[in-house]
């Protein structure tokens, strides 16, 4: 598959659990549980929640005893609701433990996360390490191998400063630690495939929260092979601060063909909906025209020439309404995710682009005739007039995705 953009950077499919990550496999959208992993019922639940969102793969933390011994029961669980999402597990400082001390856990997991700055130090860094891709090897599972530079491998870091200060002319600190954040997860990949992991079950990630830093972190791992890469940035934020730094970090990279799955780590409000961060991921790959998952809708940002809330209102309408159409839609009109949908706000821009559009409404504006054209397909279809146009303007769209995106035979018994 080619981006929109040009080539996809050529990389290694890894299968987990059944999803296709790289290979030219559509990029997949992951995320994660904020739920006490030992708490079972909560963490299944919000699994399958992430799930029926879109995403692809979940991630839960694995980081006691209690977590470890609860993940078969999660795993279950999430079968029980009628989910089949790989789950995948979370390990830092004591994996190698846990893996090995609940061996169902490392059978019902499709994937180990492992953070190479997380294992431990000095001898017991390899060891742990080897301990844990051994896990893998044991149970054919894959792993990412995911740098982080909250927790970047601080003997790699030393090296690589100190050769870096010997140097007659050293470098800026911040191009050494990039450098050591790559030779972090490159050296960890080495390690695991000289542990006898096979080259296709390694994913890499070198996750970092600036977007300056993360694109040339990752400019700079795509060159180092074809691992599949995991792409995020980390510690993104909140609100708004949080999807704007994702998405610029995302769109530059995947816009160069690089990330062949996809996280965004944004911070929910109290008690806020996790799923968030799935429609986030979801919107970075539609608008980039690398996915569709949702119909799109075009609005103008409405000026003087809208003075009521009327036209804020229908955007918001048709939105929502698309949003809650979509669980039925999907399964009965195949295709209907790439559904172009225009609401505008006057004569200005309105026709224009609602021709754009598969269809589009363009309202009247302040002073002008209280009618609304609807296009269908490029074309004048019919005028909107009274206090029913929002009723009327979706009985047209349910019987247009009807007719565009019918299945053949369907209806035919
Ligand atoms: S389409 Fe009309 S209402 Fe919307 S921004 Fe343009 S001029 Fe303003």
């Amino acid at each position: 598959m080619e981006s929109a953009f040009g080539h996809r950077r050529r990389s290694v499919a890894v299968d987990v659990g059944g999803v296709m990550v790289g290979g030219g496999h559509p990029i997949v959208v992951q995320s994660m549980t904020n739920t006490d992993t030992a708490d079972a019922d909560a963490t299944a639940i919000q699994v399958a929640r992430l799930a029926h969102a879109g995403s692809e793969l979940v991630r839960i933390t694995v980081n006691t005893e209690a977590a470890a011994a609860a993940v078969p029961e999660i795993v279950r669980k999430v079968l029980g609701l009628g989910v089949a999402v790989p789950i995948v597990g979370d390990f830092h400082y004591n994996g190698h433990k846990l893996l090995l001390e609940f061996p169902e856990t490392a059978r019902a997991l499709a994937k180990y996360r492992i953070n190479p700055g997380n294992v431990g130090s000095g001898r017991h860094h390899d060891d742990h390490f080897t301990a844990i891709v051994k896990v893998a090897l044991d149970n054919d599972k894959p792993v990412r191998i995911g740098v982080n530079w909250g927790s970047l491998d601080q003997a790699v870091l030393a090296q690589m400063m100190d050769a870096n200060a010997r140097l007659t002319e050293p470098r800026d600190a911040r191009d050494v630690m990039i450098d050591a954040i790559v030779e972090s997860a490159i050296r960890s990949a080495e390690l695991a495939e000289a542990t006898g992991l096979a080259h296709d079950r390694i994913i890499l990630s070198a996750k970092v929260s600036g977007v300056r830093d993360l694109v040339e972190v990752y400019r700079k791992l795509a060159t180092r092979g074809d691992h599949a890469l995991h792409l995020g940035l980390t510690e993104a934020g909140m609100g708004m601060k949080g999807v704007v730094a994702s998405t610029a970090g995302l769109s530059l990279l995947l816009a160069e063909g690089i990330g062949d799955t996809i996280r965004v780590s944004i911070t929910p409000e109290p008690g806020g909906d996790r799923t968030e961060e799935v429609a986030v991921a979801q919107q970075v790959l539609q608008s980039l025209g690398l996915r569709s998952f949702m119909p799109q809708v075009s609005s103008c940002p409405g000026c003087g020439r809208t003075t009521s809330t009327y036209f804020q209102e229908l955007a918001r309408d048709v939105q929502t309404y698309l949003r809650e159409q979509m669980p039925v839609w999907r399964e009965r009109h195949p295709g209907v995710e790439e559904l172009r949908v225009a609401v505008m706000g006057c004569v200005v821009n309105g026709p224009g682009e609602s021709k754009h559009a598969d269809i589009g409404i363009s309202l009247p504006g302040t002073f002008e005739e209280p009618v609304a054209p609807v296009f269908i397909d490029g074309a004048l279809d019919r005028t909107l007039r009274g206090d029913h146009i929002v009723d009327e303007f979706k009985a047209i769209l349910d019987g247009y995705v009807e007719r565009r995106y019918a299945v053949p035979g369907a209806g035919q018994r």
